[in-house]
């Protein structure tokens, strides 16, 4: 085919081109709407479901410590983020089969609008929280216990609420909240206005230790991020799955130098301890892990890489 015969089909198809692009962009505007906040998987008898809190901008400069500007910013690169890092809020539902069990709960109200979105990614996802028979949580940080509430009163209905004794008598006590400095009371507060009305319902119950919550689930004290910060060990059919609440917060920077360490930690010496601790032998076992600040649905396994770890999400399964 000679040029002179096809400019002209090239020009028309051309024209076809355009005009048809030109008809989708107006019939199809974008839809600005991410997809719903849920990830199910199956750990042996059970149903694990994690459900998006939403993300906000974590200002890792500001935070983290132990770390050179110039290092976070090669860690930040190596990972395709930029400072604030768009960071994940997660609590995960358990369906034992008997029991309907969530650990964490968002931030509710507490942190803004680009949170709290747990409890609609809970009923997107199938379930109602009245069905919620207990709730498990890591610490009483506002981003782990605001979605107790809705609309000042208890979300979950029919739910009791566990966590350590330890956390309960650092963050509820009116005496720790009135000796902290002006600037550290509002963690207090929220604390309490997220668990009074469960307390006041008789619906708080505290544990001591490393004790077993239900059948297949366990508490492991890992005091450091909180004085009373808690890991849930789930384990079915000879597979596990440590939900391990605040043991970390910036994967771009923690996994690969688990040394970094960020502000929000109370014993910041303690956390380290428990850091190394837990990624070790997350590696050495390879069990599923879950994080409150991975990346959603922050479910994963970590292998040791030189001398830190690299964090492997979970292969999406599609559950035929
Ligand atoms: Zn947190």
């Amino acid at each position: 085919m000679s040029i002179a015969m096809s400019l002209p089909r090239f020009a028309a198809a051309f024209a076809i081109v355009l005009l048809s692009s030109a008809t989708a962009e107006a019939s199809a505007p974008l839809q600005k709407t991410q997809a719903p906040g849920y990830y199910r998987m199956v750990l042996g008898d059970f149903e694990i479901t994690a459900l998006s809190d939403g993300t906000f901008p974590m200002e890792v400069g500001k935070l983290l410590t132990h770390i050179t500007p110039q290092q976070l910013e090669a860690a930040l690169g190596r990972s395709f983020l930029k400072d604030p890092v768009e960071t994940s809020v997660n609590g995960f539902l358990i369906n034992t089969g008997a029991k309907l069990i969530l650990v964490d709960t968002g931030a509710g109200t507490f942190f803004g609008p680009t949170l709290g979105k747990l409890l609609s990614n809970l009923k997107a996802s199938g379930y109602q929280p009245e069905q919620v028979d207990e709730i498990y949580i890591t610490h009483m940080h506002g981003d782990h216990v605001g979605g107790l509430l809705t609309d000042g009163k208890p979300a979950f209905a029919n739910a009791t609420v566990r966590a350590s004794q330890a956390e309960a008598d650092y963050w509820l006590s009116k005496a720790h909240m009135d000796a902290a400095p002006a600037d550290r009371k509002d963690g207090y507060q929220s604390a309490m206005a997220a668990l009074n009305p469960y307390v006041a319902a008789g619906k708080f119950k505290p544990f001591r230790g490393d004790v077993e919550l239900a059948p297949g689930i366990r508490a492991v004290a890992a005091p450091g991020h909180t004085a009373g910060h808690s890991l849930y060990v789930i384990e079915s059919k000879g597979e596990t799955l440590v939900l391990w609440g605040d043991v970390m917060h910036v994967a771009a920077a923690q996994f690969p130098d688990p040394s970094v360490i960020i502000r929000f930690d109370t014993d910041s010496a303690a956390a380290l301890l428990q850091r190394k601790k837990v990624f070790a032998d997350a590696a050495e076992h390879g069990y599923w892990l879950g994080g409150a600040h991975l990346q959603f649905p922050g479910i994963g396994h970590l292998r040791s890489a030189g001398t830190g770890y690299l964090y492997v999400p979970a292969n999406y399964s599609a559950m035929h």
